[in-house]
């Protein structure tokens, strides 16, 4: 089975809820940032806005 990707493509995930730091996270929704958490329930997004390079 093949899974077309329709260029989305869900970023590296978090390893770890940014409220209460479990890591049962699952992906959520049809947003590709959006998480939920299964040990506090919250959902959430988790955007990337830099790599670490510097901006001149
Ligand atoms: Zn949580």
């Amino acid at each position: 089975m093949t899974e077309p990707t329709h260029g989305r493509q869900r970023q590296a995930p978090p390893f770890h809820c940014p409220y209460c730091a479990e890591e049962d996270l699952t992906p959520h929704g049809d947003d590709p940032d959006g998480w939920h958490c299964g040990a506090c329930l919250r959902t959430f997004t988790v955007h990337l806005t830099g790599t670490g390079v510097q901006r001149p």
